[in-house]
């Protein structure tokens, strides 16, 4: 690897963070110094596409709607060189920094600076470089039927703070998209950096050459979807280990999230931790859920519709004792969500520890506390919100190692059918 380029993390230390021809081939763009303590070591991510020469990364920004910013530039509907006009898109509320910013290996598949780049990096914006924010945030106002459901019932209360009389939870959000540092990510994965890029330009068709030609270049903004946090109560406070934080963390399940499918419980527990975060933040705590883009197990929907298929038609009808076998049979794998990476948004969020863990999942439980962070108490779905048709799913994860409080199925429960058969 050269260490006398510019955007390698090798580039010696400089006391001057703008370099607009210091390169040692003379191209401009900026170092990234992974993990720095300061916005001004660390440089700007630039992903850019307009100026090539000002790259520092492999890959682009918003990179899963890369194709579709292709199409409008393709159609005549965006100028290629549009550079985006940043006034008044600064977040709502200061995250950070914080100790884990700067931590090594804390956080390796987004960018902590991403947020408040108009501001850290106002110097090399002005000097003409494309840096976008790959994080914002903003406010909101969440209304969801079970939210309203539960104050109807007396089981939530408005206060006008924290929840509306009409039932709108107010909320701060972040959207968050992936950066990530390549020898740190492969080290989360156990192989190395090499391999990792190897197969990442395999297994993406040889989408990005760089990720072979050019290991100088050690940020890649991977065509991903990201993630969105929801944070219910003063965000400051996530960092507060002294402040009761009740948190979720959710992958992205359409089906039932949007429009309530019941072979699973995602849309039930998704709602019962916002029910949970508002009554948190009524306490005086804070919540959060966040909400990671990685549809059916990130397996996408079409195998996951094709495993539902292969459960109700199978002999013996749907039982829980073949549930991840199923989807081993489609997919190759059980599950392809990799939870090694989830816990950067907590570390980023400054989270040291959370009371209360709306999540049954022994592998993001798993991965948030390797990442460092206290877990004291984990919340199951009560059972009266599990749907009709997703106690196979409920009975398979608890057997293969899911928290319950309650009894483990045995073998002999597993092998009973208990899935709606196709037709029904
Ligand atoms: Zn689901």
């Amino acid at each position: 690897m050269p260490a006398d380029t510019a955007t390698g993390s090798m580039a010696p230390a400089q006391t001057s963070h703008i370099r607009l021809t210091s390169h040692a081939s003379g191209y401009g763009a900026l170092p990234i110094r992974w993990a720095a303590a300061t916005a001004a070591e660390r440089g700007p991510v630039v992903g850019t596409t307009t100026k090539r020469s000002h790259r520092n990364v492999i890959g682009t920004h918003s990179g899963s709607y890369s194709i579709y910013r292709a199409l409008a530039v393709a159609s005549g509907g965006l100028s290629p060189q549009h550079k985006a006009d940043l006034t008044n898109t600064m977040p709502t509320d200061v995250i950070g920094p914080y100790p884990q910013w700067s931590e090594p290996g804390r956080i390796v598949a987004m960018d902590p600076w991403g947020a408040t780049v108009a501001d850290v990096f106002s110097a090399e914006l002005a000097a003409g470089y494309d840096i976008r924010p790959t994080i914002a945030v903003t406010q909101a106002h969440v209304i969801l039927p079970e939210v309203i459901e539960a104050l109807q019932s007396g089981r939530l209360k408005a206060d006008g703070k924290f929840l509306t009389a009409g039932g709108a939870a107010m909320v701060t959000k972040v959207a968050v998209e992936p950066v990530w540092y390549l020898p740190e990510v492969a080290k989360r994965f156990g192989c190395t950096e090499a391999e990792l890029r190897r197969v990442l330009f395999e297994e993406t068709g040889g989408m990005y050459p760089e990720l072979v030609t050019r290991s100088d270049l050690e940020v890649f903004l991977p065509p991903i979807g990201g993630l969105t946090a929801y944070i219910f109560g003063n965000p400051r406070d996530l960092a507060n280990p002294e402040v009761e934080l009740t948190a979720r963390v959710h992958d992205e399940c359409n089906g039932s999230d949007v429009f309530g499918s019941d072979i699973c419980t995602c849309r039930p527990y998704l709602t019962h931790a916002i029910e949970e975060c508002i009554q948190g933040a009524q306490r005086g705590g804070v919540g959060l859920v966040s909400y990671f883009r990685k549809e059916g197990r990130a397996l996408g929907e079409v195998t996951k519709f094709l495993v539902y298929n292969a459960r109700k038609r199978q002999v013996g009808g749907d039982t829980a004792d073949q549930y991840f076998n199923r989807t081993e049979c489609v997919a190759g794998v059980q599950d392809m969500r990799f939870q090694e990476l989830m816990p950067d948004v907590l570390n980023w969020l400054g989270i040291r520890k959370i009371h209360r863990l709306v999540s049954m999942s022994n592998m993001k439980y798993d991965a948030i506390t390797r990442a460092g962070i206290e877990v004291v108490q984990r919340v199951n779905i009560p059972e009266h919100m599990i749907p009709a048709d997703a106690q196979v799913e409920m009975d398979a994860k608890m057997a293969a190692g899911y928290f319950t409080p309650g009894a483990v199925p045995d073998a002999e429960e597993l092998k009973k059918a208990k899935g709606r058969g196709l037709t029904e």
